[in-house]
């Protein structure tokens, strides 16, 4: 059993600038973060909760993440740069995500992953409480979620009482440790958190596994599921997933007109 937790995290956190600014971002990136927020709140992803992040491209070290804000309103200015451990470099007094532990952290454990999506989107949670149920690649856009993606206990790590927020580095690294062999990974009773080697393939996969759980949840209700095979889910993923700049090019097209006159 652990100590009991103080229950009140605040989701929206004040960190001092502790880490040394190095050399800036390209531009075109942060544009890239910035039209990922929107397409992800478009595509009903994220609400008002939820984040994307891109490792720096000049230090691998280190990445950019929104302020806390809703994703849907973000702009280049609130583009915040972070250590792996999850400090700001320029926060400047404007608060940050309790959760940017889950980013750091599988940047740490994944040299592989150029950027991390996490979220609460509504399909995905009821497959995260259900025993003996596991979210399996259902059709060919999403052979990346296999046959059966791991899901995160946060009583393993911080014991019972806790508010299910990755609020700390320790967290992060628990639910870290689940991407050895998986690249995404469902949270019991919260959401989950998707990674790719891109922006473009990161929301792909953040959409599409949004939309196997929905199929899932709608197919188990007629009668017994017909999965992909191992064979079937990584030839959709060589296949398939080479696509990936046709729906990003189309989506941040439809994010820009939809925002049009506006700001960012
Ligand atoms: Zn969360």
């Amino acid at each position: 059993m652990c100590p009991p937790s103080d229950h009140s995290h605040p989701i929206a956190v004040d960190a001092p600038d502790t880490a040394t600014p190095g050399a800036a971002a390209s531009p075109a990136l942060i544009e890239d973060l910035v039209i990922a927020n929107h397409i992800l709140f478009d595509q009903g992803v994220v609400d008002a909760f939820g984040h994307i992040s891109v490792r720096h491209d000049k230090r691998p070290d280190r990445f950019l993440l929104a302020r806390n804000m809703a994703p849907g309103n973000v702009t280049s200015d609130d583009i915040v740069e972070f250590t792996l451990d999850g400090e700001p470099v320029d926060a400047r007094g404007r608060k940050v995500y309790l959760e940017r532990f889950i980013h750091g952290e599988v940047f740490r454990a994944r040299p592989d992953v150029m950027a991390v999506v996490h979220s609460h989107s509504h399909s995905i949670v009821p497959l995260s409480v259900v025993k003996g149920v596991k979210l399996q690649a259902i059709f060919h856009m999403a052979g990346f979620v296999g046959q059966g993606a791991p899901v995160f206990e946060i009583r393993d790590f911080g014991g019972d009482s806790t508010d299910l927020l990755i609020s700390d580095n320790a967290l992060g690294r628990g639910l870290a440790g689940m991407f050895a062999d998986a690249d995404i990974v469902l949270m019991r009773g919260h959401g989950s958190t998707v990674v790719a080697k891109s922006i473009p393939q990161v929301v792909y996969r953040a959409i599409y596994a949004e939309l196997n759980a929905r199929y899932q949840l709608q197919a188990s209700q007629l009668g017994d599921v017909t999965y992909l095979t191992a064979g079937e889910s990584q030839a959709c993923l060589d296949r398939v997933e080479g696509q990936t700049q046709r729906p990003w090019d189309f989506w941040k097209s439809q994010a820009r007109e939809r925002r049009r006159g506006t700001a960012g």
